[in-house]
């Protein structure tokens, strides 16, 4: 089966890769020039539908799969901003750098060092047989001072529960284990089993 990820996100695509070792999966930036999608929709689960619809529909082979993945970020201390709008927190044309220094300015201004926070994933498949989805949480807190360079956008303040340390000291195998984006990834991989 071919797997062709709606994505250019490197971080996403090398965690979804790690998961998902026993398919071929190719970015679709590989097969056709990368293009802007609006993300329109009102909640994950809608993003990830356009994604995986759109380069379905551009990509005009019934047979192969389309995978996307909307993910994003909730804060309590932010009122659980900025959740759907994480890849755009500091303006349509901010970097992963610029949004993760906003959620540590707003955490300031309230005076907050740490907050409960949880990363949500939802993963829609695109096939001949119709759309499907799966979604996917990681619980833990957020911290106003970023540590380490692993994972990506936010991980280096981000601690899940059952840890004293940041996704970006974490090393990638341990993120794999507990992520939203890879209990996501678990769920989708029923359906895709059911497909063959
Ligand atoms: P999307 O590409 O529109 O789904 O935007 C997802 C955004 O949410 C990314 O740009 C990151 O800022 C953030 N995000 C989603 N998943 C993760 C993760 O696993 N680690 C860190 N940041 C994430």
């Amino acid at each position: 089966m071919k797997i062709v990820l709606a994505t250019s996100n490197r971080g996403k695509i090398g965690e979804i890769q790690k998961f998902l070792s026993e398919y071929k999966i190719t970015p679709f930036s590989d097969l056709i020039e990368p293009f802007e999608i609006v993300e329109n929709g009102k909640s994950f689960k809608e993003n990830a539908i356009i994604k995986a619809k759109t380069i379905y529909e551009k990509l005009k082979d019934k047979n192969i799969v389309v995978m996307s993945d909307d993910s994003g970020i909730s804060i309590e201390a932010l009122n659980y901003e900025p959740n759907i709008f994480s890849a755009r927190y500091a303006g349509v044309k901010a970097n992963e750098k610029d949004n993760l220094n906003k959620v540590i300015v707003e955490l300031n201004k309230r005076g907050v060092n740490e907050s409960k926070a949880f990363y949500t994933a939802s993963i829609a498949i695109a096939t001949k047989y119709g759309i499907f989805t799966t979604h996917g949480w990681m619980h833990g807190k957020v911290i106003n001072e970023p540590k380490g360079e692993n994972g990506f956008g936010y991980d280096p303040i981000f601690i899940p529960n059952k840890f004293d340390k940041t996704l970006g000291e974490l090393s990638e195998e341990v993120k794999v284990k507990i992520s939203h984006r890879s209990q996501a990834i678990e769920n989708i991989n029923f359906i895709l089993k059911s497909l063959n």
